[in-house]
């Protein structure tokens, strides 16, 4: 099935990018471990593939599908969520400028301004939760707003729609890092965003064993036709087996991330009852600042948090280390659970505070979160 007009976003997340193989009736795709694809006598390609890093039909498989799921026209799947983003901001020219939060992914924040600054182009930060700092920032080079919400490592929560105003009156694109939640839990191309980034890695994949990053479109052309360029002739391309294992993921994505719902909902709701934590950032929690957005425009408030020990840093990295089940790791999205101390992963230019210890929450029961938490907390 390629198609997945009129079904559901679960419906779709099991068939898009589907079909039964022709030639021997399986009914997963096999994995072309190809480089190249023969030409018919008369110079033309008649599987639609010449050379595996400009198309395969793995990744033409996982593209659909994305594209599908997020509400776009178009895919392109990377090698990983930082090709994905550079691949953007490669899609610019020199003296262009970015607006981007203060606080998005220290990954993205490192690229704007240890790569493309050098190359040329000009980003201000701002705190994207406030329209009016976005808009103070426009200026007539502004061609990209970057969005990312809820943001690492706070989940303060940005107005989609209310952004995607600001940059449609003033003629720049919104794209928006749509990592944390997946479109199970958002959809910003819905709400007038332009172009959707993922790190594959984390929901999408969910195993904590794929690197992979992709750029969704709400439209083929402009900015996405030179990303798709980028991808092919840059060639930091998602492999064959990655796609692969990425499409395996997204048939379970919805029913993950809707049980990863649930127990992030709990375990949030313990730590904020709990005296030795000072402070829980979940955007489902209503003494969260950015909750009515997000009601708004979350469908699923998601499986992240991070929450502030009582203390300082010695009392974050003392919790962490009593837990027995949930895992000291960076990284996100997977079944099993991760919890990791930002300042000291993001160094000595991290924003983060030095008690706060963010939280993936996997798909073990929530009771033994909660019990190791407890005990870890004690
Ligand atoms: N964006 C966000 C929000 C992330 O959390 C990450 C990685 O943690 C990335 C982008 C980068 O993705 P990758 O590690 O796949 O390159």
């Amino acid at each position: 099935m390629t198609d997945g007009e009129g079904l559901r976003l679960e419906t779709r997340a099991v068939h898009s990018g589907r079909g039964v193989d022709p030639a021997t009736g399986a009914v997963t795709l096999p994995i072309h471990l190809t480089t190249t694809f023969e030409r018919d006598p008369d110079g033309s390609f008649p599987h639609g593939h010449s050379y595996s890093r400009t198309g395969n039909p793995n990744r033409a498989a996982l593209e659909t599908a994305l594209a599908d799921l997020e509400g776009g026209v178009a895919a392109a799947a990377f090698a990983s969520g930082q090709a994905a983003t550079a691949a953007v901001f490669q899609a610019l020219a020199p003296g262009d400028h970015v607006i981007a939060p203060l606080d998005a992914y220290f990954g993205t924040i490192a690229l704007l301004r240890e790569v493309f600054g050098p190359w040329g182009l000009e980003t201000t930060f701002v705190d994207m939760t406030d329209p009016a700092q976005i808009e103070a920032a426009l200026r007539p080079a502004t061609r990209l707003i970057w969005a990312e919400t809820p943001s690492n490592p706070l989940l303060k929560v940005t107005d989609i729609a209310r952004v995607a105003d600001i940059a449609r009156a003033s003629g720049a694109a919104l794209a928006v890092d749509n990592t944390w939640c997946s479109p199970m839990a958002q959809l910003p191309l819905s709400l007038g965003a332009d172009l959707v980034m993922h790190s594959t890695t984390k929901y999408l994949n969910g195993h904590s064993d794929v690197l992979g990053g992709a750029v969704i479109a709400r439209e083929a052309g402009g900015l996405m036709q030179r990303v798709r360029f980028i991808q092919g002739t840059g060639g930091a391309v998602a492999a064959p087996f990655d796609c692969w294992l990425v499409l395996r993921g997204l048939r379970t994505l919805p029913v993950r991330l809707r049980a990863q719902t649930e127990s992030a909902g709990q375990v949030a709701a313990f730590l904020e009852s709990h005296p030795n934590v000072e402070a829980v950032h979940y955007p489902g929690l209503e003494s969260h600042p950015g909750h009515t957005v997000a009601r708004r425009q979350m469908r699923l408030f998601g499986g992240m948090l991070s929450f502030q020990v009582r203390g300082g840093e010695r009392e974050a990295f003392a919790v962490a280390a009593r837990l027995r089940v949930i895992t000291r790791a960076t990284s996100l999205g997977g079944t099993e659970s991760l919890i990791e101390h930002r300042a000291s992963i993001e160094g000595p230019d991290t924003r983060s505070p030095v008690n706060l210890l963010r939280l993936s929450v996997g798909l073990e029961h929530p009771d033994d979160l909660i019990d190791d938490l407890a005990a870890a907390l004690a």
